[in-house]
């Protein structure tokens, strides 16, 4: 699947290509691979447009980066063979070939391969660092997280309920409302399509936030700056209400409680945190064991031409959890 043209606002199906290629074979030190699965994250949508970010922007013409777990088919790479499932930034398309650069093996028989993808992947790591590292959690404290039934939210969410602290989630819905409170364990949840998350906050949270994890920038983040307690720390970490505007990104005019409760704001790239990664893996499989962890996915089955309206499925809050396409 191939970036066909730059998006202006919302990604559409024009953007994209699907173009059939002879599948290659591995050359000296490479392995090939058959998908299993492909992640689906809000950050694609930065990668499509031209301009300067954290990593470069996805060519058009070229195929479309996302992280993904694959079958080893054939090898000539010393640390992989045929069978093994390896976990890279392999693209969305059905066959690859790799030298192994930036990859390493999913033991799946600890977990199944989506969640290399999911908490043990990516979005554990931005959960597991954000608000350890960046937050710089303290035990019993108050967390807020917005975007909190999705990938990066369920577990900042819950890996703050394993550090005794009040936790209330924002999200869309009755339905994702319900999972924070139930079956995730959240102390309070507000669904901001339902009130207003400002008046909602001034219930949940009387005494002010000690840590707000930002994955969704615009309103939800003005509002949660009104409610900062002394020495907070506000963890920016996405944006996704802002990622498909074509106007400036909407700052929040809340900022100067910055200020007056002496707070920071931080943003953060998990990538830095690569060194680290395994610190977190291992903490997040014990809670995941203990059963403080409580793993969400969401899994679309179907083809690489569904890539195109799965990736929309998260700016339409559709997904509960971990988005993945699972190949079939
Ligand atoms: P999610 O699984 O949370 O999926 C996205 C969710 O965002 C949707 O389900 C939807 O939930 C919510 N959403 C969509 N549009 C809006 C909107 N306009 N306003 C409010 N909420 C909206 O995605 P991830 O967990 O993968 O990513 C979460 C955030 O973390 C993103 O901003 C992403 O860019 C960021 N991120 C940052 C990293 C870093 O290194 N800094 C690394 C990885 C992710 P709902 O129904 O509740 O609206």
């Amino acid at each position: 699947m191939r970036l066909a043209a730059r998006p202006v606002g919302e990604v559409r199906p024009e953007d994209w290509e699907h173009r059939s290629v002879p599948v290659e074979q591995p050359g000296p030190g490479q392995f090939a691979g058959r998908t299993l699965v492909i992640s689906l994250d809000p950050a694609m949508r930065g990668w499509l447009d031209d301009r300067p970010s954290y990593l470069p922007p996805v060519g058009l013409g070229e195929v479309m980066r996302a992280g993904s777990v694959v079958e080893v088919t054939a090898s000539n790479h010393p640390d992989y063979r045929p069978g093994d499932h390896v976990v890279g930034t392999f693209g969305v398309q059905e066959y690859v070939v790799s030298d192994g650069k930036g990859a390493m093996k999913a033991d799946t028989s600890l977990a199944p391969p989506s969640t290399y993808l999911g908490a043990l992947g990516m979005p554990g790591m931005t959960a597991y660092f954000g608000l350890l590292d960046v937050g710089a959690l303290e035990d019993g404290e108050t967390v807020v997280v917005s975007g909190a039934a999705g990938a990066v939210g369920s577990l900042v969410g819950q890996i703050a309920k394993a550090k005794g602290c009040r936790v209330v989630g924002i999200a869309g819905g009755p339905e994702k409302c319900a999972l924070l409170t139930g079956e995730l364990g959240f102390d309070a949840a507000i669904d901001y399509r339902a009130e207003d998350v400002r008046k909602a906050l001034r219930r949940e949270v009387p005494d002010g936030i000690d840590v707000y994890f930002d994955n969704v920038g615009g309103d939800i983040l003005d509002a949660a700056l009104t409610r900062l307690a002394m020495h907070a720390r506000v963890v920016i970490c996405g944006a996704i209400s802002q990622y498909n505007n074509s106007t400036p990104v909407q700052g929040p005019s809340h900022y100067l409680t910055l200020l007056v409760r002496r707070a920071r704001m931080e943003g953060f790239v998990v990538f830095d945190y690569a060194e680290r990664y395994a610190e977190a893996a291992r903490a997040i499989m014990s809670w995941i064991q203990d059963g403080r962890i409580k793993v969400k996915e969401h899994v679309v089955k179907g083809t690489v031409d569904d890539f195109p309206d799965t990736l929309q499925m998260l700016f339409r809050g559709e997904n509960i959890g971990k988005l993945v396409l699972e190949l079939t």
